[in-house]
């Protein structure tokens, strides 16, 4: 069933508020069956290094958080920030998943949107919360997502941030998931331009329809598309790699082949260009009607139709968040196996499916009501 990995934590406070610290993961105690775990870090409100302490049970001890369920899934060097009762991930040192996340507020406001921003200017405080990350990491990534909210609102200490990144780690890869809007201002693009090493820092960018209004109606932004199409462009010509994402939903579904027609016209240079299943989480649960197709979830044949048109103009195409028994057989060439290892899973039908290895499972916030269809025998 799921293997979902957590990410935040809440106990009890030992010692007053704490507006926020953030440290390493240093020792894991095991206690008859409690665990205890020690942090060294930063202490950002009295800007002092100091210890700090959770626990499965109760401490007698200032700087700890009591009380505090599954504290299993925290392991030397992980990174953790703590704020108030609240403890986070910020790095895992063990998983090839991690991401930078950069904000919550966004420009657009997407239908399908699985993190809904917020009004809130939370940049200085994630800034902060990366700029000392990155001084206490002791190995190097290969991989780091910067996701948000639009994580181009971060302006120049993105920038700052990427290249203390890079520089501390050269051969990292970076992703930067982003609406791409921003990119077609020329203040956003003379400021991305100071990043150092650009090849190495992707940016994945949607495009919903070859239409402007449908582009436009699926982010709830006005002149969205072609905001989008420009800094796509604008971002490429600075030298770094694009990706476009496509998101497969009932009102991206019928257009997916004039939209890989209308990418190869104006945008040949990609790199990458990938379809990924729709997460049921965040908007997307309020806007269901216009996003979900009863009949047809995947509107397969246009999707086989704009893979293989893309394919034969040899474009790097893939399928991510799709498992296997919902896609046709020409299709799963395409099929990768998941983006994010802590938000995949499978059900309990799939331990029989002999796919079950090459399958990329389900979000786990969709287990609940996606169908299984498991392979019992080779075709
Ligand atoms: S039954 Fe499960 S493992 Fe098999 S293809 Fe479907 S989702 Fe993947």
């Amino acid at each position: 069933m799921s293997d979902e990995i957590k990410l935040s934590w809440k106990g009890t406070l030992t010692s007053k508020s704490i507006s926020l610290f953030v440290g390493i993961v240093t020792e894991k105690k095991y206690n008859n069956g409690q665990i205890e775990i020690k942090l060294e870090g930063k202490n950002f409100e009295k800007n002092n290094f100091e210890s700090f302490y959770l626990s499965t049970v109760e401490l007698n001890c200032d700087n700890s958080i009591s009380y505090i369920q599954e504290l299993s899934d925290m392991e030397i060097g992980d990174i953790l920030s703590v704020k108030d009762r609240r403890v986070r991930s910020v790095y895992r040192e063990g998983s090839s998943n991690n991401f930078l996340f950069a904000t919550i507020r966004c420009n657009s406001n997407c239908l399908m949107c699985s993190q809904p921003p917020l009004d809130v200017d939370d940049t200085i405080e994630n800034y902060n919360i990366w700029n000392y990350t990155i001084d206490i990491m002791v190995s190097s990534p290969k991989h780091l997502t910067i996701t948000g909210g639009e994580p181009t609102l971060l302006g120049n200490k993105l920038v700052i941030l990427i290249n203390k990144l890079t520089s501390k780690f050269p051969d990292l890869l970076i992703t930067i998931l982003s609406n791409g809007r921003m990119l077609a201002l020329d203040s956003a693009i003379e400021t991305l331009d100071q990043v150092s090493n650009k090849r190495n820092v992707v940016f994945a960018i949607p495009l919903y329809s070859d239409v402007y209004k449908q582009h436009d109606h699926i982010v709830q932004a006005k002149d969205a598309f072609h905001q989008t199409c420009l800094g796509i462009h604008k971002i490429s010509s600075l030298g770094f790699p694009v990706e476009i994402r496509i998101v497969l939903h009932k009102l991206s579904n019928p257009r997916l082949l004039s939209l890989s027609k209308f990418i190869h016209m104006n945008f040949p240079f990609v790199y990458h260009i990938t379809f990924m299943g729709l997460e049921i989480i965040g908007y997307t649960n309020a806007n269901k009607s216009q996003l979900i197709e009863e009949q047809s979830p995947h509107s397969n044949d246009n999707l086989l139709d704009s893979l293989n048109f893309l394919a034969q103009w040899k474009y790097n195409v893939s399928i991510y968040n799709t498992p296997l028994c919902h896609l046709p057989e020409p299709l799963w060439k395409y099929a990768k196996q998941s983006i994010s290892d802590w938000k995949n899973g499978f059900k309990e039908e799939c331990q029989k499916c002999i796919k079950k290895d090459d399958c990329s499972g389900f979000f786990t916030w969709n287990l609940k009501s996606a169908t299984a269809l498991p392979f019992l025998h080779e075709k």
